[in-house]
C-alpha cells in the first residue's frame, strides 16, 4: 500500500464533529473540530462540514482529486450497504439522511459510514494498542458503555449492523433497569453515571475521610473519582475496585465467547487507569476459561479521541482498495 495516499475522516459525535486528513499508515496530517448543533439538523451540519473539509484540504495544500476516499463514523447502528445511520438515539433527526452520500458527491470520491466503535477499534487495530494482533475487542467506556470487535483483521459488525453491543449484555438477572429496556445491564454498572451514584452511595454508607465528601452533584464526575483515587483516596479506590469488577465480569463472559487476542479499553472512564484495569484483569482471569484467559491482554486504548477518524478514514480507503 502506498503510504502517500490521504483520505478524509469525518467522525461525527453527539456535541462535536472531528475531520481530519489521515494519511494510509494512519498519521493524522491535519485534523479540526466543529460543534454538532444537532438542533439544526444534518443539512445544515452538512454545510458546515463541507466549508470546515475544503478549508483543511486548503491548508494541506491537497487538491480535491487526490483524495482518495471519504470514510465517516456515527454513534448509532449503521447500514454500511446503503451508507445510512438506522438508529441513533442522539442523532435522532439524522437518521437515514444520506450524509456519506452527499459528501462524496460533492468531492466526487466514494464516502462510506461505520459505526463509531466500530471506527475505533479498527483505529486501534491498525495502529493503536491493537497493532500486531489478529483478533481485538474494544470497549469505550464513558456516559454509555459501547464495543467493537475485529475478528481476523476484519470488523465484525454481526448480521444487522448490531455486534459489538457489550453495555447491554446482562451482568445481573435482576438488577436496575436499562435505557434499553433491559435490566443488569453492563452499562448500568460502569457507565459514568452509575460510576457516580456508586460514588454517591458509598460516600453515604462508609464513614472514611473522602476528597469527594461535599463535591456537589455537578462537581463529582468519573474524572474526579479517578483523581481521587489516584491521590490514595478510600472511597474513590473503593468505587473504581467496585467498578472493575463489574467490568471484569463482562470481559469474562466476552472473552469465552470471543477469545479475542487482546482486549483494548478507551473513553473518559478508562482514564481512571490501574485502579480500573487491575481489578477488571484480575475478575477477568479468575472468571473466564483458562485456555482464553491465559494469554488475553486487557490495555489502555492509545488513539484516544482520534481513535474513530483514524478508523474510519482507513476502513473508506480499504473500501475503494476493493479489500
Ligand atoms: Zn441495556
Amino acid at each position: 500500500m502506498s503510504e502517500g495516499l490521504r483520505t478524509l475522516g469525518i467522525d461525527v459525535g453527539g456535541t462535536a464533529i472531528k475531520l481530519a486528513v489521515v494519511w494510509s499508515d494512519g498519521r493524522l496530517a491535519r485534523a479540526a473540530e466543529i460543534p454538532t448543533e444537532v438542533e439544526s439538523g444534518p443539512e445544515a451540519a452538512l454545510v458546515r462540514i463541507l466549508e470546515c473539509s475544503r478549508t483543511l484540504l486548503r491548508a494541506e495544500a491537497m487538491p480535491s482529486q487526490s483524495m482518495r476516499a471519504i470514510g465517516l463514523a456515527s454513534a448509532g447502528i449503521i447500514d454500511t450497504t446503503r451508507n445510512l445511520v438506522l438508529d441513533a438515539p442522539n442523532l435522532r433527526s439524522w437518521e437515514r439522511f444520506p450524509l456519506a452520500d452527499r459528501l462524496g458527491e460533492a468531492f466526487g470520491v466514494p464516502a462510506s459510514i461505520e459505526n463509531d466503535v466500530n471506527a475505533m477499534a479498527y483505529g486501534e487495530w491498525r495502529c493503536g494498542a491493537g497493532r500486531g494482533t489478529h483478533s481485538l475487542l474494544c470497549l469505550t467506556l464513558g456516559t454509555g458503555v459501547g464495543g467493537g470487535i475485529v475478528l481476523d483483521g476484519r470488523v465484525y459488525r454481526g448480521a444487522h449492523g448490531g455486534a459489538g453491543e457489550v453495555g447491554h449484555i446482562t451482568v445481573e438477572r435482576d438488577g436496575p433497569a436499562c435505557a434499553c429496556g433491559s435490566t443488569g445491564c453492563l452499562e448500568r454498572y460502569v457507565g459514568a453515571r452509575w460510576i457516580v451514584e456508586r460514588a454517591v452511595q458509598r460516600l453515604e454508607s462508609d464513614a472514611r475521610p473522602s476528597a469527594l465528601r461535599g463535591l456537589d452533584a455537578a462537581q463529582l464526575t468519573p474524572l474526579r473519582v479517578s483523581e481521587a483515587a489516584a491521590d490514595g483516596d478510600p472511597i474513590a479506590c473503593a468505587v473504581l475496585e467496585e467498578t472493575g469488577v463489574w467490568l471484569g465480569v463482562g470481559l469474562a463472559s466476552l472473552a469465552n465467547v470471543l477469545d479475542p487476542e487482546r482486549i483494548v479499553i478507551g473513553g473518559g472512564v478508562a482514564r481512571a487507569g490501574e485502579a480500573l484495569f487491575e481489578p477488571a484483569r484480575r475478575t477477568l482471569r479468575a472468571r473466564a476459561m483458562s485456555v482464553q484467559a491465559a494469554a488475553l491482554d486487557v490495555v489502555p486504548a492509545a488513539l484516544g479521541n482520534d481513535a474513530a477518524v483514524v478508523g474510519a478514514a482507513l476502513l473508506a480507503l480499504e473500501r475503494v482498495q476493493g479489500r
